[in-house]
């Protein structure tokens, strides 16, 4: 299985105060990780460490086997931030031409549309069901289906790894579910690694395949089995709540 994400003593800090301290740990191709943990845990730190806009202090990680200062192949992540720009009535760009943004990730700036990135952007679309209103203005529409417009423009790429800091805070339940549902297929079907950050972590144990708990350093790391079997997250998190998080009783 190739490895997509591997952190080696990895630490890394914020003016003078470490807020990463010595992360080992390996994402493979395929895996869903779930990177949980409370407010300023560093979630967000490691995202952006893995994405090449913070350095390490201390110990590396590597991305499809580079350092993100030598990224090569920035096209094969897929990053859906926290927050998007918040989108104003009329603001006068269509759903295509947001989704055909990502494709300037790999582009000079005096590269012209080809027809292969008019396709791309037809794939990216339809996958996430939004080919129908590819021609309205992003600011007509609805919190859920601009989501979908973000996941797109993430995707247009193809990238192998997918990269969602709490994509799903501002969704009501119905397109919450089915954004877990998107995500779940590209995840299964197109085996897109899947890295998704969330506070909420009496949920995400419905839909990925391991627990990455961070407070400053790893508290846990494996699958949610191994969480459930574990007498130390057991005396972490009391056992009533490691089974409600383990989501493997009824
Ligand atoms: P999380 O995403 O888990 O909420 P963050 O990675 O945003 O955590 O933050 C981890 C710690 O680093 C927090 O204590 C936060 O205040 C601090 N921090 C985050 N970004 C910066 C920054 N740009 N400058 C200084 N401190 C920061």
């Amino acid at each position: 299985m190739q490895t997509v994400v591997s952190a080696q003593d990895f630490s890394c800090r914020h003016n003078s105060a470490e807020v990463l301290s010595d992360l080992n740990f390996e994402v493979g191709e395929g895996d869903y990780v779930g990177l949980v943990g409370p407010n300023g845990s560093g979630k967000t730190t490691l995202i952006k460490a893995m994405l090449g806009l913070i350095k390490s202090a201390k110990g590396c990680i590597r991305v499809f086997g580079y350092h993100p200062d030598e990224q090569q192949e920035w096209p094969k992540i897929g990053y859906l931030p926290q927050k998007h720009l918040s989108l104003n009535q009329g603001f006068p760009s269509t759903v295509r031409e947001i989704v055909g943004l990502g494709l300037f990730a790999r582009k000079k700036s005096s590269s012209r549309i080809r027809e292969t990135d008019i396709e791309a952007i037809d794939r990216a679309l339809e996958l996430t069901n939004i080919s129908g209103i590819s021609h309205k203005l992003i600011g007509d529409l609805s919190g859920g289906q601009q989501q979908r417009v973000f996941i797109a423009r993430a995707l247009v790429n193809e990238p192998k790894l997918l990269i969602l800091d709490e994509p799903t805070t501002a969704l009501d339940p119905e397109t919450r579910e089915n954004f877990f549902a998107l995500v779940n297929s590209l995840n299964k079907e197109k085996r897109v690694t899947v890295i998704f950050v969330t506070h909420d972590m009496g949920t995400i144990g419905k839909y990925a395949s391991k627990l990455l708990y961070l407070d400053k350093r790893i508290i846990f790391y494996g699958s949610f089995d191994e969480f459930c079997r574990s007498d130390s997250m057991a005396h972490f998190f009391g056992e009533s709540s490691q089974h409600i998080i383990c989501h493997k009783h009824n």
